[in-house]
C-alpha cells in the first residue's frame, strides 16, 4: 500500500503542507479564525456581499415560498421558478441571450469542457488557468495543449497547426496573478482558426467592466466575440453557485451532455432568489467598485514604495511575490503575528519557486484597514532582505 504518512510527513519538510483555519461568524474583513480576531486580506469577497443585509434578507423572505432543499436534479423535477429567473436575470446582466445556473465554478468549469470536447478534439488552455480548467480537460479526454501565460501568438501557431474540433479556454482574469487575459486578441485568433472560446470569468463578475458586467465586457466585447462565458457567484456576487452564458442553442447541448449539470442536485432555490436580490445591487451600486479600486491603486504605489514586487494587476488579486516556500510562509506568519490574515500560496497551486502572497482586497476594507496592512508590511519588509541579495 502507498505510503500516506510518509508522504504528508515529505510535505511538510518541503513547506508544503496545508491546513485549514476555522472562522466563527459571517465572512468580513474582521474575522474570527480560531477564536482570535485577525484583519483579513484573502478572501474573494470583493464587494463585501457575502454578509450583505438586503440579501439575506431576500434569502429569508424567499425561504417560506422555497422551502430549502433542492430536491432532485434540474432535469428531474428540481428545476424551480427561481432557477429559472435568475438564469433570465444573469444572461441580461452579462448581455447574453441565455444562461444556465450551475452548483459551483468547479462544477460548471468540468461540465462545460468535458460537454464542448470530447476525443478527438484538441483544447487549448493557458498555462495558468485554474485548476478545474485543467479538471474539466481532463475529462473530456481531448488532447489538452498548455499555451504559454497569455501568449497569443504562440496559440495562434499551435492552433494553425491543428485541424479538427478546437476549443481555447482561458480564465478572464487570472486567480493567482491577478491580470486579465487578452480577450480581444483572443477573440480574433479564434475567429481566424474556428476555434471556440470559452471564459472563467470567476474574478471579473462585478467587479470589472461596465456595471460589473465582468472582463469580457470590460474589454468591449460580446457574446458574437466570447461564446462562452462561465461565471461564479460564491465571489464578488457574495452567494453560491456558478452560471454558464451564451447562444440558448449551447445552453441546450449543455443540459443534454453536461454531466456536472444533469447528475447533481439542483442548488437550494432560495440562493437563486438571494443571488437575484446581489445582482440588482452589482448593477447599481458604482461605489463599492470605485472605493474598491482606489484601495487597490493605493495599496500598489505604497507596497511598491516599500520595496515590495508586485505583479501586473489592476485587479483587487495583489500578489506579493516572494520565491522561496518558506520564506512566504514566514512572511504570512510575521504579519498574523500582527492580527493581519494574508495566505502564502504555494505550489502547486502556483509554479515550482513562486510561492507568493495573495493579498485581495474588498469594498468592505476601509482606508484604514490599509493603513493596517502598509504599516505591517513597512515592518516585515526585512524578511525579504536576503532573497534580494540572492536574485
Ligand atoms: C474559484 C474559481 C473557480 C471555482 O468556482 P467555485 O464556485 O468556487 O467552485 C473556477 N475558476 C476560477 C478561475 C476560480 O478562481
Amino acid at each position: 500500500m502507498r505510503d500516506f504518512e510518509g508522504e504528508l510527513a515529505q510535505r511538510k519538510t518541503a513547506g508544503l503542507y496545508r491546513t485549514r483555519r476555522q472562522i466563527s461568524g459571517p465572512q468580513r474583513p474582521a474575522l474570527t479564525s480560531d477564536g482570535r480576531s485577525l484583519l483579513s486580506f484573502c478572501s474573494n469577497d470583493y464587494l463585501g456581499l457575502a454578509n450583505n443585509p438586503a440579501n439575506i434578507d431576500a434569502l429569508r423572505d424567499a425561504l417560506p415560498e422555497t422551502g430549502l432543499g433542492g430536491a432532485a436534479s434540474h432535469l428531474i423535477c428540481g428545476h424551480h421558478d427561481a432557477h429559472h429567473e435568475l438564469e433570465q436575470r444573469l444572461a441580461s446582466f452579462t448581455g447574453r441571450s441565455s444562461a444556465l445556473f450551475f452548483s459551483t465554478g468547479y462544477m460548471a468549469n468540468m461540465g462545460v469542457i468535458s460537454a464542448l470536447a470530447g476525443r478527438g478534439d484538441t483544447i487549448f488552455s493557458d498555462r495558468l488557468n485554474h485548476a478545474s480548467i485543467i479538471d474539466g480537460c481532463i475529462l473530456s479526454r481531448a488532447r489538452v495543449r498548455r499555451y504559454p501565460h497569455g501568449d497569443v501568438g504562440e496559440l495562434e501557431a499551435m492552433l494553425a497547426q491543428t485541424s479538427g474540433h478546437k476549443l481555447v479556454v482561458t480564465d478572464g482574469v487570472f486567480s493567482m496573478d491577478g491580470d486579465v487575459a487578452p480577450l480581444k486578441e483572443l477573440a480574433r485568433v479564434c475567429r481566424e482558426h474556428d476555434a471556440l472560446l470559452v471564459v472563467d470569468d470567476a474574478h471579473g463578475i462585478g467587479v470589472l467592466g461596465p456595471e460589473g458586467r465582468g472582463s469580457i465586457a470590460a474589454q468591449g466585447l460580446s457574446e458574437a466575440d466570447v461564446p462562452v462565458l462561465i461565471g461564479t457567484l460564491g465571489k464578488a456576487v457574495g452567494t453560491s453557485g456558478a452560471f454558464v452564458a451564451g447562444s440558448p442553442v449551447l445552453m441546450d447541448y449543455l443540459v443534454q451532455k453536461a454531466r456536472t449539470y444533469i447528475y447533481t442536485t439542483a442548488m437550494p432555490p432560495a440562493i437563486a432568489v438571494a443571488t437575484r436580490a446581489s445582482i440588482d445591487l452589482i448593477e447599481k451600486d458604482d461605489e463599492r467598485r470605485q472605493h474598491l479600486q482606489a484601495l487597490v491603486d493605493r495599496f500598489r504605489t505604497e507596497a511598491c514604495a516599500l520595496g515590495y514586487q508586485l505583479m501586473p494587476s489592476q485587479t483587487p488579486i495583489q500578489p506579493i511575490m516572494v520565491g522561496d516556500n518558506w520564506t512566504a510562509l514566514e512572511l504570512s506568519h510575521a504579519l498574523e503575528e500582527r492580527g493581519l490574515l494574508v495566505t502564502a500560496i504555494r505550489p502547486p497551486t502556483v509554479p515550482e519557486g513562486e510561492a507568493r502572497l495573495r493579498v485581495t482586497f474588498s469594498a468592505a476594507h476601509s482606508q484604514s484597514d490599509l493603513d493596517r496592512l502598509l504599516q505591517a508590511l513597512a515592518e516585515c519588509r526585512h524578511l525579504l532582505a536576503k532573497q534580494d541579495v540572492a536574485v
